[in-house]
């Protein structure tokens, strides 16, 4: 699916910090362009006239909360009432899977929200934010985004929230869905669809208070004797995730049993 249509779209750009967001790369921790700032630096959003900016946080991706994603969720839900016809979100790379399958979860619009950010900041050469930028707003003007849920589009490529991952720590081209593919690219300015994603999206109504659960996810490794299981258990969680191998398997009892 082709959109080519000019951009008359009401886009909301909300900002979260992160990369994408830091002016000083030796400060390396410090988000502090706004959503206003950031939209200023990319001449082409200026041929969106009904695109408004708001920061929302500004920080590190590994500051968010789930209080921060519900809170953030109940905020695009406002912008949708407000009449926005799709919403942006910037924010750090590291928790850019996790906060958008959570968005993911929470939404239940039609509307594209479109997540974003930078592996390179501002101030380093060939930095990627302005482009990934401009390509997700792209995407959330697009009629073919609508439907598909939450949407991380980054390196020109559209991935949903429900497949993607970041697999670098460095490279431009950190986001991959591993099982299916990208959904989608963004090229010369075009939004293209080639897939509206399988399987279910289940969704999660929001939580009256959020953190009401303590859960600890613990992730087992090679000849693994179960210690960190223990301490979880006693540690006073109210559940465990536990990552092992494959399908799930791990060693019972000590080692050569
Ligand atoms: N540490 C940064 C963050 O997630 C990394 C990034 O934005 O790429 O906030």
């Amino acid at each position: 699916m082709v959109d080519a249509e000019p951009n008359k779209a009401a886009i909301v750009v909300m900002a979260l910090g992160g990369t994408i967001a830091m002016t000083d790369a030796a400060a390396g921790v410090s988000p502090k362009l706004s959503a206003a700032e950031l939209v200023a630096a990319v001449p082409a959003l200026s041929g969106y006239p009904n695109l408004s900016a708001r920061s929302f946080r500004q920080v590190p991706s590994p500051h968010l909360t789930f209080a921060d994603l519900e809170a953030l969720a109940s905020a695009i839900g406002d912008n949708f009432r407000e009449g926005a016809d799709g919403v942006v979100i910037t924010q750090g790379t590291d928790t850019i899977e996790e906060a958008a399958f959570a968005l993911d979860l929470l939404l239940d619009a039609n509307a594209p929200v479109v997540v974003t950010g930078a592996m390179r900041s501002p101030t380093l050469a060939g930095a990627d934010g302005p482009a990934n930028l401009l390509a997700a707003v792209r995407t959330a003007a697009s009629a073919g985004a609508r439907g598909l849920g939450v949407i991380v589009t980054f390196n020109d490529e559209i991935h949903l929230a429900r497949h993607v991952c970041k697999r670098h720590t460095s490279s431009t081209a950190a986001f991959v869905s591993p099982n299916t593919g990208p959904a989608g690219f963004v090229a010369e300015g075009r939004v293209h669809i080639w897939s509206r994603g399988v399987g279910m999206r289940p969704h999660v109504e929001p939580s009256p208070s959020p953190r009401e659960a303590r859960v600890a996810l613990v992730t087992l490794s090679m000849d693994d004797d179960g210690a960190l299981v223990a301490l979880a258990r006693d540690a006073g969680f109210d559940g465990m995730v536990v990552e092992a191998s494959a399908a799930g398997t791990a060693r019972h009892g000590p080692p050569g049993s």
